[in-house]
């Protein structure tokens, strides 16, 4: 089971709308994906068509320990996933769990009574490197870092390399930055066509090879509660997030042939 954390504290970069359609792409290439809100905003549930206002229950209580996921989990029918919704409460659960034991792990240990049900789970991060992102690091084997190719893209970007190298050392051993995504891309804009040329050259592999174009589609489909690939399937951002979800499937492939020889 693959857990990604999609993460960059800087807000607006697309986080959210990453994890929504890449979770419709995933499951439209047959891959059983579970996608977890982690932002008490809850956008990625309106994404997904839940209706975060009248939820019995949500990630809140499953980090706080009152629930367990799969008693919190609904289905994104339209989408194809599933989805542990989030809404305003989450924000409490910063605040309720300073003095609780191990409470970085609330997510993984959550997480691994799901082992098998899923191929794929996908962290929505909020915009912060508080306690309910750590839980996210904690729980996660790979990072994916959007960032929109502007002039302040990297100044936030080593607080983050330094937030995950602190969790790798203290609380996941293994934790990998799978790689940087260029989001909300504008190619007839210089100024993302260098921004783009220097993190290639900082991070080489690193950056994903898919870029995601900005697309009005991409920002429409929320506010019907879809996807993009299922509100406009033709449109450049749901060909771009398809060819994403095919890349991470290639990459977990050959990372795995690696591994083994
Ligand atoms: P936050 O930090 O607040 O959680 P985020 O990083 O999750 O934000 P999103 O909510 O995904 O970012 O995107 C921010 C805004 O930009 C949203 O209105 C979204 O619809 C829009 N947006 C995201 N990606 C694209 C894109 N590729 N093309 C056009 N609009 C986009
Ligand atoms: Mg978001």
């Amino acid at each position: 089971m693959k857990i990604l954390a999609i993460t960059n504290q800087k807000g607006g970069v697309g986080k959210t709308t990453t994890c929504v359609n890449l979770a419709a792409s995933l499951a439209n290439l047959g891959k059983r994906v579970l996608l977890i809100d982690l932002d008490p905003q809850g956008n990625a549930s309106t994404g997904s068509g839940v209706d975060k206002a009248h939820l019995k229950s949500s990630i809140y209580h499953v980090l706080i320990g009152a629930k367990s996921l799969k008693d919190v989990v609904v289905s994104s029918e339209r989408g194809g996933f599933d989805i542990a919704p989030s809404n305003r409460e989450l924000a409490g659960a910063e605040v309720e769990l300073v003095n609780e034991l191990a409470r970085e792990n609330r997510l993984k240990v959550a997480i691994a009574k799901l082992a098998g049900t899923y191929d794929m789970v996908l962290l929505d991060c909020p915009p912060a490197l508080n306690l309910v992102t750590v839980n996210a690091l904690t729980a996660a084997n790979a990072v994916m870092i959007p960032m929109q190719c502007e002039y302040y893209a990297l100044e936030g970007l080593s607080d983050l390399v330094n937030t995950i190298k602190k969790v790798r050392a203290h609380l996941n051993p293994t934790l990998e930055i799978e790689g940087l995504l260029r989001t909300l891309f504008d190619s007839r804009n210089m100024l993302s066509q260098q921004v783009s040329a220097q993190l290639i050259s900082h991070f080489g592999e690193k950056v994903y090879k898919t870029v995601i174009p900005r697309n009005i589609r991409l920002a429409e489909a929320p506010s019907y509660g879809l996807p993009v690939l299922n509100y406009d399937k033709s449109s450049k951002g749901a060909v771009a997030y398809l060819e994403l979800a095919r890349e991470i499937i290639t990459k977990e492939i050959t990372g795995k042939e690696k591994k083994h020889g």
